[in-house]
């Protein structure tokens, strides 16, 4: 695999066209906004002159990477050499569908087509295209140039060979990679989103301050992140959307906690938009 797609800049595109990029592939990343594209471009370079503060990657070498990387707003032109294309759009399914239709009827016949979806069935997505044996999910983890995994999760057609070379090509870019079969919010997700709600309830209910509630997961049972911290680097649009799946699919447990509502109505969105449940505009 040489040329990977990204379609969709945002939050996780913009991580997985750099993981690609720096793991030597040429990349092309594509988004119907400007603003994104932009806003990817100085996320990217910024992550180079980490890399080289880091002593990860030569000036040079960095570079040359940054060189490879292609921004466009016109996806067939972005995906018309792809061998994977990695779709990273919102989390809606129709908008899925739909960009699969486009991504299959542009892309070369040999290439593989992925979506991020946190969540949601491979296999329906798949259903829209030609090539559902060369479908699959490659759940990238926030944020990706930190994040070892790829949550590879076959479709009901997907073939043997999509599942080895998609291994192959997490591995070339240094990620390790798990098999999972599909059921809704795969493994990750699920588990994820379970705490995550369960800890916005807690707060919600009074139990402790967000502060207190993340230091109590962090250190009473070392995770490296507290679950409301964890919630607003994902973004709370991006959680909401999963919860509404989940409980669709998985039932009442799932359902999503008011607060999260709330704060999603009120434009409260996580670190991006600066406050969520922690303030970051300072
Ligand atoms: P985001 O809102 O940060 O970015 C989505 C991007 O898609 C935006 O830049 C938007 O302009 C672009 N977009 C919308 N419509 C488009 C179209 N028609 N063509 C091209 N681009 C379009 O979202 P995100 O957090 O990066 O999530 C993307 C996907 O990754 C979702 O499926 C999400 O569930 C999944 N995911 C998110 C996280 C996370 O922590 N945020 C983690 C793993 C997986």
């Amino acid at each position: 695999m040489k040329h990977v797609s990204v379609v969709g800049a945002g939050t996780m595109g913009r991580g997985i066209a750099f993981a690609c990029a720096l793991g030597g592939l040429t990349v092309s990343l594509q988004d119907i906004s400007e603003s994104s594209l932009e806003a990817a471009k100085s996320y990217i370079d910024k992550q180079f002159e980490k890399s080289i503060e880091k002593g990860k990657i030569t000036e040079e070498k960095a570079s040359e990477c940054k060189g490879n990387i292609q921004y466009s707003i016109k996806l067939e032109e972005a995906i018309k050499n792809a061998d994977l294309v990695i779709e990273a759009v919102l989390e809606i399914m129709e908008l899925k569908i739909e960009m699969f239709r486009k991504i299959d009827k542009h892309a070369p016949k040999h290439a593989i087509l992925a979506t991020n979806t946190s969540t949601m069935s491979p296999t329906e997505i798949a259903a829209q295209t030609s090539r559902p044996e060369q479908c699959i999910a490659l759940h990238f983890f926030n944020p990706v140039p930190k994040m070892k995994l790829i949550e590879m999760i076959k479709g009901l057609e997907t073939s043997n060979e999509t599942v080895a070379m998609s291994k192959a090509f997490g591995e070339s870019i240094g990620k390790d990679t798990v098999e999972i079969n599909e059921y809704p919010g795969f493994a990750v997700s699920r588990m994820n989103c379970l705490i995550g709600n369960e800890a916005m309830n807690m707060l919600m209910e009074g139990v402790g301050t967000a502060e207190d509630i993340d230091k109590a997961m962090k250190l009473g049972l070392n995770h490296p992140m507290g679950p409301l911290e964890l919630a607003d680097l994902v973004g709370l649009d991006t959680r909401l959307r999963n919860m509404e799946y989940l409980y669709e699919t998985l039932g009442e447990k799932y359902r999503p906690c008011p607060i999260l509502v709330k704060y999603v109505k009120a434009g409260r969105l996580g670190r991006k938009a600066g406050k969520g449940f922690y303030d970051y505009s300072k």
